[in-house]
């Protein structure tokens, strides 16, 4: 084999996938049989050399160091014995994590961040800790109920299932898979487009959910063809991350249009436009655009299609 060339990262139709996803970096190891443990949780609390994410209201608390923004992990606290607390997992020297959900902190406080606010900038183990904990807060929250017969659920092993009180059935957390499309023409201009729900000047590449009985590469030329009226070929799975907001797997896409006319649903898409690099980069530096920040894969998705940062010289 010889040596390739440095190739454009901004050429469509590159197989190269995208590494380093800001929320796919998790380091831990989840060690998931140990959560069959009963007394497992009940340990770590007692134990001073777990570290305890605590989670209040889709916040963490992070501290700015010459390191970057690192998460706050204590020890156990008395108060986290009846808080809701799940094993996040172990670390290389066995150090265990627990994610204990707390009390809402005053938004104000500065200390106290979103996982969009600081998943780009935090360590590998510390986005997938935060990512982690948030996508099983989110789905506690909402699955208190038995869905056969209404009981109360209880969380079991570890915090990784809810078991119903009354029948015992054993309930799993939601991963919903969603598909995103960077989607170009024959031109290699890019498919960008604002939902109804988004202020003017917000654009990004397509997305929407997978059906039941769906693969994803369907669901990306559905949701493309629904959306914009574009009918798709050369689909290719560029990705994926989780984007616990509040349960989903983002999976990246290309895919190359038929034809360039575009028939909007205007239910989901409030305006949608094909842009040249030249002209993206002039709608974002002159303020008329506002492209998904860098925690998202659509980001990631938009800036492979250009080559490099929106508004900066492309290096190979
Ligand atoms: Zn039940």
């Amino acid at each position: 084999m010889t040596s390739a060339p440095h190739t454009l990262e901004g050429v469509s139709g590159s197989l190269e996938t995208l590494q380093d996803l800001s929320l796919a970096r998790g380091t831990l190891d989840r060690a998931g049989l140990r959560r069959r443990d009963p007394d497992l949780v009940a340990l770590m609390l007692k134990d001073p050399l777990t570290r305890v994410l605590e989670l209040a209201q889709g916040r963490a608390q992070v501290t700015d160091s010459d390191r970057g923004c690192l998460l706050v992990l204590r020890p156990p606290a008395e108060q986290d014995a009846s808080r809701l607390a799940v094993f996040l997992g172990q670390d290389e020297r066995g150090t265990a994590y627990l994610g204990v959900v707390g009390e809402a902190q005053d938004p104000a406080n500065p200390s106290w961040r979103t996982l969009r606010q600081v998943g780009a900038v935090l360590s590998d183990r510390d986005a997938g800790l935060f990512a982690t904990v948030q996508g099983l807060a989110n789905w506690h929250a909402v699955h208190t109920h038995c869905p056969l017969c209404g009981s109360i659920t209880e969380p079991d092993q570890a915090g990784w299932i809810r078991r119903c009180s009354r029948d015992g059935t054993e309930h799993y957390p939601r991963t919903d898979p969603a598909v995103i499309m960077a989607v170009t023409d024959d031109d290699d201009r890019l498919l960008l487009a604002r939902s109804p729900h988004w202020p003017a000047g917000r654009l990004s590449v397509l997305a929407g959910f997978v059906e039941p009985g769906e693969s994803l590469e369907a669901a990306v030329a559905r949701e493309v063809f629904e959306e914009v009226g574009v009918v798709l070929q050369q689909v290719r799975y560029l990705g994926n991350q989780p984007w616990p907001f509040p349960s989903s797997l983002m999976v990246g896409f290309t895919g190359r249009a038929v034809g360039t006319a575009l028939h909007l649903d205007d239910q989901e898409i409030a305006e949608a436009m094909w842009v040249s690099r030249a002209e993206l980069a002039d709608m974002v530096l002159t303020g008329r655009c506002d492209i998904s920040p860098t925690v998202s894969i659509a980001r990631r998705m938009i800036e492979r299609w250009n080559g490099g940062p929106i508004g900066a010289v492309a290096t190979p």
